[in-house]
């Protein structure tokens, strides 16, 4: 077993980090940003000296490929070097990072590869400049139009098809990812669920089921002051109402259902007055599609009226909950084995690039431990120790998918 260099690794990870740095440690690298273009350029420069040849396609996509003795589909590594204004170290740039540690160490052992090897960067994975997230991995496996993506305007105005140009990254569709044996994405996890229970890597078997609901309460607008409690049409007291309602049965559904009442706007917003309307959204998320139906059912059999209110319930958006492939993650909970790392199967509440890629080549995630669970902030923390944790299975599950492969035993889906 070959183990990474944690040294190595965190001075890699600390030196990226310059790219974006913000005041309390964190890092603001929008997509395809001045700071995102420097951390690109060095990331490239990290592949060439490494022998790896550096390919971008049409969305910008970086792909660094390290060739193998025969032309076979490559394995692919990587994540995203794009963060959100703010944000921490290790989203994203943690999973390029670590293939890029997973390929030094190969280059240092001078380890035989059969096949070759690849890290991506993927454009814009945060939609943090640029709606919507995962734009560019959404792109390449045909979730979304890249008409419409070019079009993504930025808060000062600019176009993704403005800056995909300026940036000096615009290659090739040819050179998208098509073919190849096996993708792997290391992340953060995001979530406390690996600290509390003391575990040392999370096998990510899939990534969640979502659905977000507006709830539209409309009332009747009066004055605060001259109208009785009993004559009010009143949709914000409704609202509250509805939402404890909401908050009970699904919280009885599953324990490990989450539900989020993010967003609420209130018409005309102003203390003096009864509100005329009120609008409030629930996103709701769990892997069994069973469970988000009941969850679909609850919202959909809310009372029309109430109150003297009305009430209509919008979907906005939902997404299947999208399975990795069961025998790389059983090769991922093998390799934790080898290094005596702990390990726990576990499924991704937030959205990955791995999510779209999976739909094209066999793939899985390999989660870290986020201290206190934190992310999108400055204050997003994995130990190095962690880190390197996660470069060994990384490195070492390629490498026994590598053997796999030279024995041409394809992986199958589902
Ligand atoms: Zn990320």
């Amino acid at each position: 077993m070959y183990k990474c260099n944690q040294i190595r690794l965190q001075q890699t990870i600390e030196y990226f980090s310059r790219f974006g740095a913000t005041e309390n440690g964190g890092v603001t690298r929008l997509s395809l940003s001045e700071e995102d273009l420097a951390a690109r350029q060095y990331f490239r420069e990290c592949c060439e000296a490494l022998g790896m040849e550096v390919k971008v396609d049409d969305m910008a996509n970086m792909y660094a490929v390290l060739s193998g003795k025969y032309d076979l589909p490559p394995i692919v590594m990587g994540s995203h070097l794009d963060s959100v204004v703010k944000g921490g170290r290790f989203d994203g740039v943690l999973g390029v990072l670590t293939a890029l540690e997973a390929v030094r160490t190969i280059v240092d052992n001078d380890i035989e590869l059969e096949a070759p090897l690849m890290i991506v960067n993927f454009t814009n994975e945060e939609g943090a400049r640029f709606e919507p997230a995962m734009m560019s991995s959404g792109v390449i496996t045909g979730k979304f139009e890249k008409e419409t993506m070019l079009r993504s305007v930025d808060r000062e105005g600019i176009t993704f098809a403005e800056a995909l140009s300026k940036s000096g990254y615009e290659g090739k569709a040819e050179n998208r990812l098509k073919e190849a044996y096996a993708y792997l994405e290391l992340h953060i996890e995001q979530g406390p669920v690996l600290e509390a229970e003391g575990i040392e890597i999370g096998v990510v078997e899939g990534v969640m089921g979502m659905v977000c609901y507006e709830i539209h309460i409309k009332g009747e607008s009066n004055h605060a002051g001259t109208t009785p409690m009993k004559m009010r049409k009143d949709p914000m007291l409704l609202a509250a109402k509805l939402i404890s309602y909401l908050d009970k049965e699904l919280g009885d559904v599953d324990e490990t259902l989450v539900y989020t009442f993010g967003r609420m706007h209130t018409m005309p917003n102003i203390p003096t007055v009864i509100p005329s309307e009120v609008i409030f959204t629930i996103d709701s998320r769990h892997k069994d599609p069973n469970i988000m139906e009941q969850v679909e059912n609850i919202l959909r059999s809310l009372p029309k009226e109430d109150s003297g209110c009305t009430v209509h319930a919008n979907k906005l958006w939902g997404r299947d909950t999208v399975h990795f492939t069961p025998a790389i993650c059983d090769e991922v909970e093998v390799a934790c084995q080898r290094f005596g790392y702990s390990s726990r199967r576990i499924y991704s509440g937030a959205g990955h690039d791995a999510q779209f890629i999976a739909a094209i080549v066999p793939s899985v995630m390999i989660f870290v431990p986020s201290a206190g669970g934190k992310s999108h902030c400055e204050e997003e923390e994995t130990s190095y120790e962690e880190c390197a944790r996660g470069a060994d299975v990384l490195l070492e599950s390629i490498l026994m998918l590598q053997a796999k492969q030279s024995l041409h035993q394809p992986i199958t889906t589902k």
